[in-house]
């Protein structure tokens, strides 16, 4: 599916729903608890919903009881990063490489190896099993 189909906002309202909007396109933030992909820690990929790239393995995500999907690293080269001013602080925002989609943000309490806690909505994800 080509980049620039989604390119206009309208055309992503029409293809998603209300909280997938709010979060995907409008860096919104999904209740906690709320997302059966919490849950979930079967061998399977995680793609973006936006575009279908490959995103998350099972591999990297772990338990951070926060009621959010979790991992400690991306698929090679498929996510982007921006400083997202908050308040007074500054939080690191991650979203998709190819169609920009607002996944959630990167915090540095995460577990070993990497030390870094990907903390994600589950709305802008689609789990596949192996
Ligand atoms: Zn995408």
């Amino acid at each position: 599916m080509a980049r620039n189909f989604f390119s206009n906002l309208l055309e992503w309202k029409a293809l998603l729903t209300p909280l997938q909007y709010k979060v995907m396109r409008r860096d919104g933030t999904e209740r906690s608890g709320s997302s059966p992909l919490d849950k979930i820690y079967a061998d399977g990929t995680y793609h973006c919903r936006g575009c279908d790239l490959d995103v998350y393995p099972s591999t990297t995500k772990f338990d951070s009881g926060t009621g959010w999907p979790s991992f400690w690293q991306s698929l090679p080269d498929v996510v982007r990063t921006k400083d997202d001013r908050f308040l007074l602080r500054v939080r690191t925002e991650v979203h998709c490489r190819r169609c920009g989609s607002h996944f959630g943000h990167i915090f540095d309490d995460g577990p070993a190896p990497t030390g870094k806690r990907h903390c994600l909505n589950g709305v802008s994800l689609v789990f596949s099993g192996a």
